[in-house]
């Protein structure tokens, strides 16, 4: 069977790496013919996320003739077997009895020795069926299957806790670790080390618990080498507690008096309005296997239908900035006289590993949301700075325009801090102009008023953006120090309107020049709106028209065609 059979619910998840063909057949011949709905892989591509895809209550994972392989995927399915209280049955060759003991560490939760009758594997799989109604019921009792036991009893006491927490409607969130890199410390130092190197993060992920996130939290072992952090909180504060929890397991451990330092995965799912905890167990294993399949990506956040991602996000940005995920791209101004560009203003995106590109205002909002404005505004500035500091002569004599948030206006000492940053890049304070928006002028006018100043006095140029948004007040701007005002997109879009519209845009550009200052047109894209425009005395536009913001190769070709 394939993929496509995957669409309706399989009772029974399959992979054979060596004899894909002959297991088929027997659960065609009698397995499958009598009720149960097998999928068969020949490859253990992905499993986490396949299984879970199947909605399968029994896995099969035939490793005869392919031991490596099938522990490989045992040790992948470990989590959201345990996780959905399904069973793992192994099949193995009579000469790998020994690995036995290794399967049931990964997470199996019973084995079957080959060669056995197809009656056996029959057997065997109803076995494991019952198995599973009875773990997926919330009563695991796995007594009898060997080194099972303490795994079961801590998912048992990691479930209970969660229900106990829906029961009282408490937020819950589900935090799912895998470490990974063990196999070097296997390799290394042995097994007793590996066993040592996960008991000791799991004591660290405790001490967590209790010390850093401060609320109810418990941590449970699921076999192999994951376990499960549940914590009695919700929103920023998981964040929070995942901020911690990744900062304490990323300081290397001693093993065998030699320094480990270990990789892990998170898969994290917060509790949602009509969750049961095997809806919210099985969210977070789907997030721990998408972390685990796209390469790189260490958290994954479980989406519940219908919620933005913006929280998910938020997560991911703490790792981005980390990973020289933000990138930029610069838009051309262009001098309406000449037609020619003399400057260009940075734009932030983010190229996220999983998601792809995101646009500035997703960027701005999920760092919001982490409370990471000022850090990701901070890398943003730097990054402009070195980036432009090392263009070549052609680019050479552009203006670059740097948008500032309200939070660092706002920031005790910014301009000091910023003018440092600025010499410290090498880029020329003549050559740069900040961009602030009016929101982030208006809040406290007079400090406001002192930055631009200090800014202007240091030789950089300043711009208020997005004027005509918000409160699009020009009598204020009498009392700042500015050199451009850049009329917002949404007025430019309605230039070409009414003629009342046009009034108020043309007004307003009277005005600005009137005080001084050098007007800005930004979102212009037909020859219509610049030619109008052009008539009530803008000096400088960017927009479709000419631009969008492009990469630095793409920005250096359009100066060449100049
Ligand atoms: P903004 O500073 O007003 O930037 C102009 C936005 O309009 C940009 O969107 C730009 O791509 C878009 N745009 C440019 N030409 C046209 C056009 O002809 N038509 C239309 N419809 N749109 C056009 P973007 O890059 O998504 O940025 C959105 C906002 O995010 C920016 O608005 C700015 O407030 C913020 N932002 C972007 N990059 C940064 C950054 O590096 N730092 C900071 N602090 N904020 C940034
Ligand atoms: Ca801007
Ligand atoms: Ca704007």
């Amino acid at each position: 069977m394939d993929m496509e059979d995957m669409q309706t619910a399989t009772t029974l998840f399959a992979v054979s790496f060596r004899q894909r063909d002959e297991i088929e057949e027997i659960l065609a011949s009698t397995g499958a013919g009598a009720g149960w709905r097998a999928a068969v892989f020949g490859d253990a591509e992905a499993i986490g996320s396949r299984f879970l895809a199947s909605h399968a209550a029994v896995a099969l994972i035939d490793a005869r003739g392919a031991l490596d392989e099938g522990l490989a995927a045992v040790r992948a399915l470990g989590a959201p077997v345990a996780t959905n209280g399904a069973a793992l049955l192994v099949l193995v060759s009579r000469g790998d009895v020994e690995a036995i003991r290794e399967f049931f560490d990964a997470g199996a939760t019973q084995f079957l020795v080959s060669p056995a009758s197809e009656g056996e594997l029959v057997q065997a799989l109803r076995f494991a069926g019952r198995h599973a109604a009875r773990a997926s019921g919330g009563t695991i009792d796995r007594r009898g299957i060997p080194g099972a036991s303490r795994y079961d009893r801590e998912t048992g006491e990691a479930r209970r806790w969660i229900v106990g927490r829906i029961a009282e409607d408490r937020p819950v969130a589900v935090v799912l670790v895998a470490l990974s890199r063990l196999d070097i410390v296997n390799a290394a130092h042995g097994r007793p080390a590996v066993d040592g190197l996960i008991e000791a993060a799991v004591r660290r992920t405790e001490t967590v618990a209790r010390e850093a996130i401060g609320v109810e939290a418990m941590v449970a072992r699921l076999g192999g080498s994951e376990f499960v952090l549940v914590i009695e909180a919700s929103g920023a504060a998981v964040t929070a507690a995942i901020t911690a929890l990744d900062a304490a397991l990323a300081r290397p451990f001693t093993v065998a008096y030699a320094r480990a330092v270990l990789g892990c995965r998170f898969g994290v799912a917060q509790r949602q309005p009509g969750d049961d905890a095997a809806a919210l167990l099985r969210r977070a294993s789907e997030a721990l296997a998408e972390a685990k399949a796209s390469d790189g990506s260490v958290l994954h956040v479980a989406l519940p239908d219908g919620v933005a991602p913006i929280d998910a996000l938020a997560i991911d940005l703490h790792h981005a900035i980390e990973r020289d995920e933000i990138e930029l791209r610069w838009q051309p101004q262009i001098e309406v006289a000449s037609g020619k560009i003399t400057g260009v203003e940075a734009l932030a995106r983010w190229s996220h590993r999983t998601l792809g590109p995101l646009g500035a205002d997703t960027l701005f909002d999920a760092a919001d949301r982490a409370d990471l404005g000022i850090a990701l505004s901070d890398h943003i500035q730097r990054l402009v700075l070195a980036r432009a500091v090392a263009w070549p002569e052609a680019l050479g004599t552009l203006r670059v325009s740097l948008n500032l948030t309200a939070a660092d206006i706002t920031r005790p000492g910014f301009a000091a801090l910023f003018l440092a940053r600025v010499d410290e890049s090498g880029f020329p304070r003549g050559r740069l102009t900040v961009e602030i928006t009016e929101t982030g002028l208006i809040e406290d006018l007079a400090s406001a008023s002192a930055l631009l100043a200090e800014l202007r006095g240091a030789g950089c140029r300043v711009a208020i953006d997005d004027f005509g948004t918000g409160y699009s007040s020009l009598a204020y701007l009498k009392s700042l120090p500015l050199d451009y005002v850049k009329i917002d997109k949404s007025l430019v879009r309605d230039i070409d309107g009414g003629a009342r519209d046009r009034v108020v845009v043309a007004g307003a550009i009277t005005m600005a020049r009137s005080l001084g200052m050098v007007v800005v047109a930004e979102g212009v894209e037909t020859p219509a709106q610049l030619e109008l425009l052009a008539a009530a005395g803008c000096s400088l536009y960017q927009g479709f028209l000419v631009s969008e913001a492009v990469t630095e190769p793409a920005l250096l070709e359009l100066m060449m065609r100049e």
